[in-house]
């Protein structure tokens, strides 16, 4: 049993963990082109992740998601995955990445534990993968996602964010890859974080709500009553294999069951990824080394801050001004 509950008496027992703010993709809505990363000696090191976990998974958290940045290319990530996977407790622990090292690594993970993952994709078009992601790695993203399927991992899904006369013609091909793939595919509205040049956020908009209307019109969608206590609605697509998940930030309804809470990669326990409550892990791991009883205490105290809700407004020039690879999708 969590012992993590709030002042609206949702149960916290989901921490995702950004390992890295670090990636070798530049995606335009996720980052500028020659973004700052933080010194080393801010980042957490994997000591101290682990002990941030073992210290959640004690007190009732059984779900941890890997992020980032791109935690793939953080060094020697597969130990911190082998020891978090180790933790009696944990009964689910699952990884977003971009796909790009996982002809290396889709064995190592699932041999370290990692039941499920999600691989980012927005376009099956070299070029215009190029220009989202300002990288030319299509082909190693997409045998990537060939090395996971043959992995044999319990879900692969991939993750898509759709803009405005960018990717929004891809939708149909998109789901057609995941249906032939037999793998399950969500749509992320994009968010205000960060300060990005490349585009108005408002322009690029595309809702999720757009979305399910184009792809009723070619597949019948059946709602997945399944509650995954979080932004996401799915629907099963019949005569597949395949789920389609929308993730719609925008849209309130999820706030009265979040059930998560984020680790940043320089040690702030964010109580919500729409709002900046939070407090500084990393200050009392670095004043207190090994002290686990403290931590957990501070960790219990931080439910008191967690926010009611998130305030996402596209319309208005961010004003967050953290970027998603520090905070972890
Ligand atoms: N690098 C990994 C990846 O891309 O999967 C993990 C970290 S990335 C921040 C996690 C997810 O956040 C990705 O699926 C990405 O598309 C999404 N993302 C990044 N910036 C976003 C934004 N501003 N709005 C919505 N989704 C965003
Ligand atoms: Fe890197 Fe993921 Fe952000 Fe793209 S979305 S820049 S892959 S962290």
């Amino acid at each position: 049993m969590t012992q993590l509950i709030d002042n609206f008496n949702r149960k916290v027992t989901y921490l995702r963990m950004s390992v890295t703010d670090r990636c070798d993709f530049r995606c335009v809505y996720c980052m500028t082109e020659k973004m700052r990363f933080l010194p080393r000696d801010q980042v957490l090191t994997l000591e101290e992740l682990e002990f941030l976990g073992r210290a959640f998974v004690e007190l009732g958290v059984s779900k941890i998601r890997i992020t980032g940045g791109e935690p793939l290319v953080r060094n020697n990530i597969l130990t911190l995955l082998q020891n978090l996977g180790k933790l009696s407790g944990l009964t689910e622990l699952v990884i977003t990445t971009n796909g790009s090292q996982l002809t290396k690594m889709a064995q190592q993970l699932r041999a370290a534990g990692v039941k499920r993952i999600n691989i980012s994709l927005d376009s099956l078009k070299a070029e215009r993968f190029e220009a989202m992601t300002r990288v030319a790695k299509l082909d190693q993203v997409l045998a990537g996602i060939d090395a996971a399927i043959n992995t044999g991992f319990e879900r692969i899904k991939l993750n898509t964010v759709i803009l405005k006369n960018r990717n929004d013609d891809e939708i149909n091909d998109l789901v057609e890859f995941v249906i032939d793939k037999a793998i399950d595919i969500s749509f992320i509205e994009e968010m205000p974080l960060g300060v990005i040049s490349e585009h108005e956020r408002s322009d690029t908009f595309y809702s999720n709500q757009q979305i399910l209307k184009t792809l009723e019109k070619s597949y019948t969608l059946i709602p997945n009553i399944e509650n995954t206590d979080g932004p996401s609605r799915y629907y099963n697509i019949t005569n597949t294999k395949t789920r389609i998940g929308f993730i719609s930030p925008h849209s309130h309804n999820f706030c009265d069951t979040c059930n998560r809470v984020r680790l940043t990669t320089e040690g702030r326990l964010l109580l919500c990824l729409g709002q900046e409550h939070s407090i500084d892990l990393k200050h009392i791991i670095r004043t207190h080394p090994g002290n686990m009883t403290l931590v957990k205490q501070a960790i219990i105290n931080s439910m008191d801050i967690k926010p009611k809700g998130h305030d996402f407004n596209i319309n208005e020039s961010s004003q967050i001004i953290r970027y998603m690879n520090m905070t972890g999708g």
